[in-house]
């Protein structure tokens, strides 16, 4: 009976939840009462009945103040029921069911007293066995009134009022996810040994580090004497950080990060041995290079792994790829472009010809500035096309016609343009030139009446130029076509809760040809690190760019050197990478050593 009138109730229309309704109908049972002529009862034991069978006015609150402590452990139910992978359907209807029948039963049975206890139970035996069922599931640190829970509990609760209670240190693994690895659909792994599922609890833990840090990559590498473990992070290879064991987050200053110890090379090469069980390439007879895919399962989500091990006699590295979800961008000042350089790149975009030259070197950001920009054209209105390579397409963007070119079945690059030109259209985009015969029709088409957005692998905007000169491109041709050439980089952001402040020294302020009364501090990363940054001093990343493009820059190009380009580029408006990120340097944002890394990337 209860399945019963639970599928009706779950299936209200509307989206009323059961709770929502049960409660809405123990307060129309109260509210009868209350309007019942002969309420309150008259009751000298006040734990009977009145004569209308309702209660009296103690027993009224006493009822009442078992609602909300229902209501507030349901909804923690309804809440943490997911992490666990319990039953979404077993849960609620056992959570709600019970107590609203009693709830019922409360003001209709003879003893008042005995209806309130049932209350108690019916709210008491589902919440324990629900505790009970998450907490077998749970890791120690996250189970739920334990002791050390209660503590902590009671510590947060007292804190307020100035009573301090000493907390037990917590574990470590404290703020990292918890990681379960799975094969490639997803099914967790199961060990066959004790060995195993030490070797799969290692591999997850480092697993555990990387996707907490929004790692890229980790890579493990060891011989017979050594291991080490690295990951990359924001373009940066670096040690994995965990949070300090001792009094980590007992209060939140005394947050300190320090670097994860190496595994011994053993443990290292079960890690691998796991990652390699789980992606089912640990074949007898293994190849030295070998490659498989798997899952990591965290917080309820799948992340998707690749693994490439490459092993030798003296040595083993291991590269695991984590595909962690990535929030996109969609405007170009969000790529980190300045206000000003965006509106100047939206009226270039708007331009019937003329050539857009988008450059960055490799990881660093390229195809994400491609999309973006390529986005803010006005697709909407205009019909463009884009020429790719059939066997590595990219995302494809909304409103623009893929014509592709397949150099295994005949078709190249200029047979693509030709198939895209068929239908008339009134912007031609295209990623990572490199085909010399359609570059220099392209610059050609952009010359005369087309708009051409090209992306470029090149190290900043003068280089960009280079790279199309060295495809064989006019220099007449370029002087003509180009509008306006965006090179960009990406930069780390120092931790905005971490980094450290220090008094400007005179002589960096002279070698900056900043006035010290101007930036009295800069800031660095800090060392030890934060819960925001993962202990690793910086927390995201943005791009710097430049934009060149005008009259001197395009007179330049039919004569230009590296230095006369640059020169005229500034001439005509731009600001160049080095002072985009001196800009962030002066304004905290990232640290003078970023700067120095970033820039020297050429
Ligand atoms: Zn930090």
């Amino acid at each position: 009976m209860h399945v019963n009138r639970a599928a009706k109730l779950t299936a209200v229309p509307g989206g009323l939840s059961p709770q929502a309704l049960a409660l809405a109908c123990c307060g129309m049972l109260v509210a009868s009462q209350v309007f019942a002529a002969d309420w309150p009862a008259d009751s000298k034991n006040w734990f009977e009945r009145g004569p209308g069978g309702g209660l009296s006015i103690l027993l009224v609150v006493l009822w009442w103040l078992w609602i909300p402590l229902w209501a507030g452990c349901s909804s923690w139910v309804a809440k943490d029921m997911g992490r666990w992978n319990l039953s979404a359907t077993v849960w609620p209807m056992a959570m709600t069911f019970p107590f609203f029948l009693a709830a019922v039963i409360a003001w209709w049975i003879p003893s008042a007293i005995a209806g309130l206890a049932i209350m108690g139970v019916a709210w008491a035996v589902p919440t324990f066995t629900y505790v009970f069922v998450r907490n077998g599931r749970a890791p120690n640190h996250e189970k739920v009134l334990t002791p050390g829970h209660i503590l902590d509990c009671a510590a947060d609760a007292l804190r307020p009022m100035g009573i301090k209670i000493k907390r037990p240190p917590k574990e470590v693994k404290d703020s990292l996810p918890e990681v379960q690895l799975a094969d490639a659909d997803g099914t967790p792994m199961m060990a066959n040994s004790e060995d195993e599922a030490q070797a799969a609890q290692d591999a997850a833990g480092l697993l555990s580090i990387a996707i907490a840090a929004r790692s890229m990559k980790l890579m493990v590498e060891r011989n017979a004497a050594t291991a080490t473990v690295r990951q990359l992070v924001d373009g940066v290879w670096s040690t994995p950080r965990k949070p300090a064991a001792q009094g980590v987050f007992a209060s939140k200053k005394d947050e300190e990060w320090e670097n994860v110890p190496a595994p011994t090379p053993k443990a290292a090469a079960g890690a691998v041995a796991a990652l390699e069980r789980v992606c089912r390439i640990d074949v007898p007879g293994k190849k030295s290079r070998r490659q498989g895919k798997c899952v990591a399962l965290s917080d309820g989500k799948k992340i998707p792994l690749s693994l490439e091990v490459a092993s030798s006699d003296a040595l083993e590295r291991a590269v695991v790829s984590l595909q962690l979800p990535i929030k996109p961008l969609t405007t170009i000042t969000e790529l980190g472009v300045s206000e000003k350089v965006a509106e100047k790149l939206q009226t270039l975009l708007s331009y019937d010809r003329g050539l857009i030259v988008l450059a960055a070197a490799a990881s660093n950001g390229l195809p994400t500035t491609f999309d973006v920009v390529v986005n803010a054209a006005d697709r909407m209105v205009r019909d463009f096309a884009s020429l790719e390579d059939a066997h590595d397409p990219p995302i494809e963007i909304q409103n623009v016609k893929r014509c592709t070119w397949d150099a295994a079945g005949g078709i190249s690059p200029l047979d693509a343009l030709t198939q895209a030109m068929r239908s008339y259209p009134q912007g031609i985009v295209t990623r990572d030139l490199s085909d010399p015969e359609l570059a220099k029709r392209l610059v050609e088409m952009a010359a005369s009446d087309q708009l051409v957005i090209v992306s470029v692998p090149a190290t900043d905007a003068i280089d960009a130029v280079a790279q199309l000169l060295k495809l064989g491109v006019s220099r007449e041709a370029l002087s003509h076509a180009v509008v306006g050439v965006l090179a960009g980089r990406l930069l780390r952001r120092l931790c905005p809760r971490c980094r450290e402040a220090f008094a400007t020294p005179p002589d960096l302020a002279a070698k900056l040809r900043v006035p010290v009364e101007r930036v009295p501090q800069l800031w660095r990363a800090s060392p030890i690190g934060c819960r925001l940054c993962r202990g690793l001093g910086y927390a995201s990343r943005t791009g710097i760019f430049e934009l060149a493009g005008g009259e001197n820059f395009s007179k330049a190009i039919l004569k230009g050197d590296r230095k006369l380009l640059s020169q005229a580029a500034v001439k005509d408006g731009m600001r160049p990478l080095g002072v985009a990120a001196l800009d962030m340097v002066l304004a905290g944002e990232t640290s003078l050593e970023e700067r120095q890394r970033v820039l020297q990337k050429s």
